[in-house]
């Protein structure tokens, strides 16, 4: 017989972890799912300065701390992923997929969002090879090598900041005009001497030599040319990745559930929260706020 909880949380987050530890607090039996690192996005930022209650902390750290937080209360965690959940808005099923499906009376799902790529020939085989997202993370591979950073914005001067101490060269190609990060980051990355900065680029793909990534083709004033490197890290936004749950919870154009701060879905015991829904700020902040929010309206169709 599948496991059954008054509370399931799908993505162990800010918001997710949040919503665990008001659903626990509430005395509800909880378990947060998480297909990756408990702790989310966040975890991939070095020094975080708008927490409260932290002057800075390094994001690891605090996903650290939320999640012992929930374990604390009582929580389950487990790491899978969650591929598919059904609802006849009483009981909901949630399929994981290395373990068995479990039952949950509620769930929360608080999926946040995933890297977005640039569509490129080649681009999918080559993520996690050649391509990356987090420096924290594999910025190591590099060390004295070449390394190219698509994107101009904060996180990708964040990565750059923590790049350029490892890598030999770090080229960087902005698509706009100017580079968007804030000026305490631009500042910090100027200090670096062995960074390369170009804007109004448009990348159009990758030089592969034996299967492995040696360049990067773009255009530059109108002039195609090739930056040769040893790795790239892409930092060109973020997507949701909310379509296997559309029919349970309207999407917007694109693909953020649509809902307000109570995580309110058309299916009565669906909720969402953090940066997965249509919101103007994703922040931590905002994250957790939607998490508690969500988790007392679970807990409220729960007590009714
Ligand atoms: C480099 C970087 C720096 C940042 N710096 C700051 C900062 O300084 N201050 C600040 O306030 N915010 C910062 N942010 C933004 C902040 O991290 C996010 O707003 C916040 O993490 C959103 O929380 P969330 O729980 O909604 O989503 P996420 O943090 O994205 O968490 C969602 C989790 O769900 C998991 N998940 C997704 N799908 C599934 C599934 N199907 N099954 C199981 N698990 C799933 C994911 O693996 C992920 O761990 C930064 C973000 C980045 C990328």
């Amino acid at each position: 017989m599948e496991k059954q909880y008054d509370v399931v949380v799908v993505g162990g987050g800010p918001a997710g972890l949040t919503a665990g530890l008001y659903a626990l607090r509430n005395g509800k039996k909880t378990l947060v799912i998480e297909k990756s690192v408990f702790g989310g996005q966040i975890v991939n930022s070095p020094k975080v300065e708008n927490i409260p209650g932290f002057e800075a902390i390094s994001g690891d750290e605090f996903g650290d701390k939320m999640m012992s937080q929930v374990m604390f209360q009582g929580g389950e965690v487990f790491f899978d992923e969650v591929t598919k959940i059904e609802s006849d808005g009483q009981l909901a099923t949630v399929y994981l997929d290395l373990s068995e499906p479990v039952s949950a009376k509620t769930v929360i799902i608080a999926t946040g969002t995933k890297h977005r790529t640039l569509g490129l020939e080649n681009e999918e085989d080559l993520v996690g090879k050649n391509i990356h997202f987090c420096a924290v993370c594999d910025g190591n591979f590099y060390k004295d090598k070449k390394v190219v950073m698509i994107g101009g914005g904060n996180s990708a001067f964040v990565e750059a900041i923590l790049l350029a101490d490892i890598v030999s060269n770090l080229v960087m190609l902005q698509d706009l005009p100017k580079f968007t990060a804030d000026q305490k980051l631009q500042e910090q990355l100027d200090k670096k001497t062995n960074v390369e900065k170009h804007v109004n680029t448009k990348v159009l793909g990758y030089e592969i030599q034996d299967g492995k990534l040696c360049g990067v083709r773009y255009l530059e004033n109108n002039e195609e040319k090739i930056v040769e490197c040893d790795g790239v890290f892409l930092a060109v936004g973020l997507i949701p990745d909310n379509d296997r749950f559309k029919d349970l919870a309207a999407l917007d154009s694109r693909g953020y559930f649509i809902s307000d701060e109570n995580g309110i879905t058309k299916t009565r015991n669906i909720f969402v929260a953090g940066d997965c829904r249509t919101k103007s700020l994703r922040q931590v902040a905002t994250a957790c706020s939607d998490g508690a929010n969500a988790a007392i309206q679970a807990c409220n169709l729960l007590n009714a």
